[in-house]
């Protein structure tokens, strides 16, 4: 069997560039699966034949979700320190060295096996890609073998080696260290290099210094700026022409003014902000300026423990005065743009057949009905999951 057609779909959201629409919406459609990749899409009345044929009752079918920020390779727990948070404790940079003991005490097996449950629940909840950073490691061997255990769930593994400076080193030590020999021991098993370009983890400087050695050592360069107050993480992003500057919730007019003309894509991810009680990022400033805008989960153990792209599609639309459509488009397509990839986050022939059936009639239920599981199927590569 090598087609399959899914027809009477009530709203297909394709995210087709040629669209009049943003979300390039067809109705009463069907879409055409022939092996790893959608072969058709259109209405159902002109569809193909095809050797298999499931009905999806008038039901809505979205790209499957790409979450572009993720920090799943970790042991141990911290929700004590969430609890404390919420009883009035502030969020610091220096938590994540909670996490590097535990993971450095970590087997690979264990590693490994809490990787798979974190996939699983976002798969759950309709990620189809995901990006996997290391970064709880902070040695050589930590780092490499942090990942090594990514890269078997996913090609989008970042090296995050500037996380934070760790115990008993100066900075300047770690970044010799983070763009010299930890470098060459992680760039096999990367495809992306990364740095935490905020007070108390480094400045713009040492964050310079570790893009410029990733590229050089044919890694794409993204980086975290400007979450826990103003900086200059996100001009160096654009000045750099890094694919995606992630956080962004304090940004001056500058800021904004070089996003729009780099057309690096601003990855907001407000789960980090709920979880946290900090602002949220203006989305809605962001999307009026003409900034190419994705929406990630950051799902890490201390600042924001979600797995889920419809909570973040929810606050966008709820607290970033994003429309539903933005925000779809923005786990979708901007997510597939924040990972440099033109096969995902679209449902157009020739993409990869990752697709959601939605247990609703239209894609405005993931911000509608918030913390509601409305992922019915998903197929994964043309294959249901
Ligand atoms: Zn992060």
């Amino acid at each position: 069997m090598t087609t399959t057609v899914i027809t009477n779909i009530g709203q297909l959201v394709t995210n087709d560039p040629e669209a009049d629409d943003l979300l390039g919406i067809v109705v009463d459609a069907a879409l055409v699966i022939e092996r790893s990749t959608v072969a058709w899409v259109g209405r159902a009345a002109d569809a193909p034949a095809a050797d298999a044929q499931i009905d999806a009752g008038g039901r809505a079918v979205v790209p499957g979700f790409v979450d572009s920020h993720s920090h799943l390779v970790f042991a141990g727990d911290r929700s004590a320190e969430f609890a404390a948070r919420m009883a009035g404790e502030s969020y610091a940079a220096g938590g994540i060295r909670t996490t590097v003991a535990a993971t450095r005490a970590a087997t690979d097996e264990q590693l490994t096996s809490h990787v798979a449950r974190l996939v699983d629940e976002m798969r759950r909840q309709g990620t189809t890609t995901v990006e996997i950073k290391s970064g709880y490691g902070l040695t050589v061997h930590d780092e490499a073998r942090s990942l090594a255990v990514a890269r078997q769930f996913t090609e989008e593994t970042t090296y995050l080696g500037a996380h934070v400076v760790p115990e008993g080193a100066t900075p300047e030590e770690y970044v010799a260290l983070v763009t010299g020999p930890m470098l060459d021991a992680c760039a096999p098993h990367a495809r992306w290099v990364d740095a935490f370009c905020e007070t108390g983890a480094f400045d713009a400087d040492q964050s310079r210094a570790v893009l410029e050695a990733g590229t050089a050592a044919g890694l794409r360069g993204r980086l975290h700026a400007n979450q826990l107050g103003p900086g200059p993480g996100v001009r160096l992003a654009c000045e750099l022409g890094l694919t995606a500057v992630d956080h962004c919730t304090y940004l001056a007019e500058e800021d904004i003014a070089a996003l729009a003309e780099s057309g690096t894509i601003a990855t907001l991810l407000p789960g980090v902000e709920f979880s946290t009680r900090q602002p949220y990022p203006d989305g809605r400033r962001l999307v009026e300026a003409g900034v190419r805008v994705a929406l990630a989960t950051d799902c890490n153990p201390g600042s924001c423990f979600t797995s889920s792209i419809p909570l973040c599609v929810a606050l966008a639309v709820r607290e970033m005065g994003m429309t539903p459509a933005e925000a779809l488009h923005a786990v979708t397509a901007g997510g597939a743009a924040a990972l440099a990839r033109e096969d995902v986050g679209i449902l157009v022939p020739g993409g990869r057949a990752d697709l959601l059936l939605l247990d609703a009639p239209s894609y405005v239920h993931l911000a509608y009905r918030p913390g509601v599981p409305l992922v019915a199927a998903t197929w994964v590569g043309g294959r249901p999951v």
